[in-house]
């Protein structure tokens, strides 16, 4: 990462250069029309051709048709026509997204070059004597992650922070089947991400609701009520989802240890201890990271990626299949079944490409890099913070920060900000702060941008409710039904037309 503090300086240009700091930017989103129900058109709405099917299919006749209309445009069509998708959506590349706890980072271009680099295209199925640079790539990726949490081994394996969660959850539970125990409970505190009461639900346990103390931290004496023979594990998330460090984490971890149960540790979001501290070294046993939200992985939006799970060396066993080693005595590569393995919880080794990137990251930014990432990501947190004028209940924080809305309501903030080019922060969550932002700059972000993003934070909470609520007005697309598009969504251009 460069002296300057990343690449990616949302900082405004020409014009709007010598605009005093705390004049709130705004922002117009790309419309086709001025006409709000007209968006860009499907492009087989565009132009379409009908394409014979020759006779030589493979299938019934009664299963084939003669021709098939399909999407005919040229090159420079085409090319406008996903530009002009792209334009209707808002992402890390139009301004500042300070999602919190999902951390959006820039995704450095670098990392895209190694992944396509034509060595990286290799078959999942490659022997693994003709693949040893492919195995010698995850096993150092393993270790890099090994030595940043502080862990002694780790799958590469799962493919998302909640598939992670999952796998992390289910070598828990086959560690205590092992020793000959039953224990059927998980318990996670009430600020936690809603994939950990997910993940302990889906293995199949029971799953414990510990309320948080008033410091929006642990309650130390609800901990010590509620451990007991059937804790399986305790889920944590440190610094918490208030960017609160959880300073009595060596007690936390000997009221768990002491009942028996295993500390689990979310690490989606390690930005705020890269290079200072090691879940390892609090007392944590087993781990998941979130590779899209501190290693500058791309966030799939639904595609692949990466939920690395780290475990102290008892869990060992109980890894994932294939996993990555090397061979003490000849020094290959090879892919091995852990002893009492969980079983497979993703094809192959995982996502390949994105742990790829993942890799070229960490090695680029190397321990200071890494370092330098926590000091800024937690630097930039307070800077913004003291700069709007939202009340934050909790502190001190790190890496982010839970604002409140107050009198407004969050959700109508977050669609308010988008008109000043601002992406929300996570609203409404944790429930601890009523009408939450939950807001995270990251690392990435310049001062200017920093003080762009309190201005457009600051313009929110000065104005009227009428026009908060009516809010957003310059977007392609306005308020969403977003319900809707969650419980029925119409997944093909035939849904449309069939209405
Ligand atoms: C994002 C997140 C998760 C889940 O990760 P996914 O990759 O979205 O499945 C879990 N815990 C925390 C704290 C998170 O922020």
């Amino acid at each position: 990462m460069s002296d300057d503090n990343g690449a990616a300086d949302g900082a405004p240009a020409g014009d709007d250069a010598d605009r005093p700091d705390d004049d709130p930017l705004t922002y117009d989103q790309a419309r086709w029309t001025a006409d709000d129900d007209r968006y860009e058109p499907l492009l087989s709405e565009k132009r379409t051709s009908e394409v014979e099917i020759g006779d030589g299919a493979p299938l019934p006749d009664d299963l084939t048709r003669d021709s098939l209309a399909l999407p005919d445009p040229s090159e420079p069509e085409l090319a406008r026509h996903y530009t002009r998708l792209s334009e209707m959506n808002y992402g890390v590349e139009n301004g500042p997204f300070p999602l919190g706890s999902c951390t959006m980072k820039y995704n450095p271009k670098f990392t895209e070059d190694v992944a396509a680099l034509p060595s990286a295209a290799v078959h999942p199925d490659r022997h693994p004597d003709s693949a040893q640079g492919t195995l010698a790539l995850l096993a150092r990726l393993q270790d890099y992650l090994g030595r940043i949490g502080g862990m002694d081994a780790v799958t590469l394996q799962p493919p998302a922070g909640a598939a992670g969660e999952f796998t992390g959850i289910l070598i828990a539970e086959a560690y205590h089947e092992a020793n000959g125990e039953d224990r059927s409970e998980v318990i996670v505190p009430d600020s936690a991400h809603g994939t950990n009461f997910a993940s302990a639900a889906l293995a199949g346990f029971d799953v414990l609701e510990l309320p948080s103390a008033e410091d929006g931290r642990v309650d130390l004496d609800a901990l010590e009520a509620a451990v007991g023979d059937d804790t399986a594990a305790l889920m944590l998330t440190n610094p918490n989802t208030l960017g609160l460090f959880e300073r009595d984490i060596e007690a936390i971890a000997d009221i768990v240890h002491d009942a028996g149960g295993l500390l689990y540790y979310d690490g989606a979001n390690l930005n705020a201890l890269l290079g200072r501290a090691r879940p390892g070294d609090m007392g944590f046993d087993v781990m998941h990271y979130n590779v899209h939200k501190t290693f500058a992985t791309p966030h799939g939006g639904g595609g692949p990626g990466a939920g690395p799970v780290g475990v102290t060396a008892e869990l060992e066993p109980f890894l994932p299949t294939p996993h990555v080693r090397r061979d003490g005595g000849s020094g290959q590569y090879e892919l091995a079944e852990p002893e009492q393995s969980v079983g497979k919880v993703h094809g192959f080794a995982g996502n390949w490409l994105v742990l790829v990137k993942a890799f070229a990251y960490i090695a680029r930014l190397g321990d200071e890099g890494l370092a330098d990432a926590s000091a800024k990501a937690v630097l930039n947190a307070n800077y913004l913070a003291e700069q709007i004028e939202y009340e934050i209940p909790f502190g001190p924080f790190h890496h982010e920060f839970v604002a409140s809305a107050g009198e407004q309501d969050a959700a109508d903030v977050a669609k308010r900000m988008l008109d000043y080019g601002v992406h929300p922060p996570t609203t409404k969550w944790p429930e601890i702060v009523s009408e939450a932002l939950m807001t995270e700059p990251t690392e990435i972000e310049t001062r200017r941008t920093l003080d762009q993003l309190a201005a457009a934070f600051d313009a929110v909470a000065d104005e009227d409710d009428a026009t908060v609520e009516a809010a957003p007005e310059r977007t392609s697309a306005r308020r969403i039904d977003q319900v809707a598009a969650a419980r029925s969504p119409r997944l093909s251009w035939q849904a449309l037309d069939d209405e």
